[in-house]
């Protein structure tokens, strides 16, 4: 087994000194590997490596459109190791070997798009009055800090730090405890690329101890978090002390919109793959189904009898879904499940899903609840497991009410033929993605991606994502009047 260390200031770091972390397989059980139980002291030499490779004329010397190449053969070079990167991507979340396939060309995708746009970071000149030439200039904000979740590591990873790298900035990531193995491959691409030392980092440890030292730094200068709402409020309280800007990409409770006139196999399909895609653990799943009163018993017995054919099992055999990630989501799901049931009927599933030689690993059947009402809990809260609930709606405006209901507002799909109805509920979603007859939990990589109210703060993915890097700098030259 090889542990992974951290990298720091161009070196890897971790020894026998250390406190090590175990990282394990969700499909199996068994152990993975292990990372460096980081401390703020590390933290602090990351800052300070950070600082200098940012601040060095080696840095300045690299063009936009050379960092864009760079960036551009590090989305070759990833597509070249898909393969294997794919199965270590599997193995450290559990999900099925194709969906890990899918986020690792995801992630060759963000380096490419964002290594193109690295000379593309245009400034405005503004008229303002005759003998005056006044321009902005974008510039790096400096240090940026990526805090990044267990669900998508190599996704979520990437899609920031190729903004940041491409507009000029110095990047520490802190990945998650449990998904470290494809961060360290980038690691090692860095770490052997033409770029100055410190000017990619990657630390590892617990969110509590190193993610809290690190967006509490008073010398980062960008901090972008993804993941759970309470820890997410934690990240911006502390930047808010150093008066920093964060980008939260925080939680979800998606609703799927069903309309009686929609194409139903459809809607069946896109429901349901909204909400089994890496078992349901996906900030922009589609967790609610939302649908017609006259059509509910009909689409609801198609949707159960397609959820009762999903094959569940281990992520290299890449069945239909994988586990959940460990012992803790599962008993989390579980509890929730249990007190939903007193109200609601489970329609299908809510059982864990015993996987012959697979026993250590946390399997759930695919779970239908109906019958809650729009407060309680299971209805409101991100579960984050393969869990739709279910409500039925009479009217427009009743269904606009119920979608709009939550805390969150990631994503929201729209199932209907009908031009106006469509239009008329996508302009009234309080959501940052809205999908009408699809359903992309979060889309391509060109679509800007981020939340209303709770779910977040700042758009990531596509050209907007850049501004996020960027900070403006106005100029003005006054000049002689001949
Ligand atoms: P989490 O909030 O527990 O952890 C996320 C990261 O923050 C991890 O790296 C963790 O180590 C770190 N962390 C924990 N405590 C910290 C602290 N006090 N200070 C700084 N960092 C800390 O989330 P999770 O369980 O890893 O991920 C699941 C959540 O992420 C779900 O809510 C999901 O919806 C959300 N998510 C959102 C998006 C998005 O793009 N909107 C994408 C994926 C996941």
């Amino acid at each position: 087994m090889k542990r992974i260390p951290m990298l720091i200031d161009g070196r890897w770091v971790g020894d026998d000194h250390d406190e090590w972390l175990p990282v394990n397989n969700p499909s199996t059980g068994e152990k993975l590997t292990e990372i460096v139980n980081g401390t703020k002291e590390h933290v602090d030499l990351a800052v300070k490596a950070a600082r200098k490779a940012f601040e060095s004329d080696e840095w300045r010397a690299i063009k936009p459109f050379e960092r864009g190449q760079l960036l551009i053969e590090l989305a070759a070079y990833i597509r070249e190791h898909a393969e294997e990167w794919s199965l270590l991507e599997c193995q450290d979340v559990g999900k099925p070997l194709s969906q890990a396939k899918a986020d690792i060309e995801a992630a060759a995708r963000y380096f490419e798009f964002y290594g193109g746009a690295a000379d593309k970071v245009m400034g405005d000149t503004i008229p303002i009055e005759d003998g005056l030439l006044n321009a902005t200039v974008l510039e790096p904000v400096g240090i940026t800090a990526h805090i990044v979740p267990w669900n998508y590591p190599i996704q979520i990873t990437s899609r920031s730090v190729a903004a940041a790298i491409a507009t000029g900035n110095a990047v520490i990531v802190k990945s998650a405890e449990d998904t470290p193995m494809t961060t360290q491959k980038i690691a090692e691409w860095f770490n052997n690329s033409r770029l100055p030392k410190g000017i990619f980092q990657h630390i590892t440890g617990l969110g509590s101890v190193v993610g809290a030292a690190l967006s509490s730094h008073p010398d980062i200068n960008h901090i972008t978090f993804t993941g759970s709402v309470g820890t997410g409020i934690n990240v911006m309280q502390s930047a808010a002390k150093n008066v920093v800007p964060v980008t939260l990409e925080l939680g979800g409770k998606s609703p799927n919109i069903v309309f009686a006139d929609a194409n139903l196999e459809d809607a069946v399909q896109g429901v349901l793959n909204s909400i089994i895609q890496n078992a349901g653990q996906t900030c922009s799943a589609g967790a609610r189904l939302l649908v017609e009163s006259s059509i509910k018993d009909e689409f609801l017995s198609k949707l159960v009898e397609r959820f009762k054919q999903i094959k569940v099992g281990p992520g290299h055999l890449d069945y239909d879904m994988g586990p959940i990630l460990n012992e803790k989501q599962f008993t989390q799901i579980m509890n929730k499940l249990k007190v939903a049931s007193k109200k609601g009927q489970i329609l299908c599933g809510g059982k864990r899903a015993n996987i012959e030689g697979y026993e250590n690993g946390y399997y759930l059947e695919p779970t239908i609840v109906d019958g809650l009402s729009v407060d309680d809990d299971l209805a409101q809260q991100e579960v984050f497991g393969p869990v739709l609930t279910v409500l039925n709606f009479d009217s427009v405006d009743e269904a606009i009410q119920l979608a709009n209901s939550t805390e969150y507002g990631l994503v929201s799909g729209i199932w209907t033929k009908d031009i106006d109805v469509a239009h008329f509920v996508a302009s009234r979603m309080r959501s940052g993605q809205v999908f009408i007859n699809s359903y992309g939990a979060a889309g391509g990589i060109q679509m800007p991606f981020g939340g209303y109210k709770k779910s977040g703060i700042g758009r990531e993915k596509g050209f907007i994502a850049l501004r996020s890097y960027t900070q403006v700098k106005n100029i003005a030259i006054k000049f002689k009047q001949y």
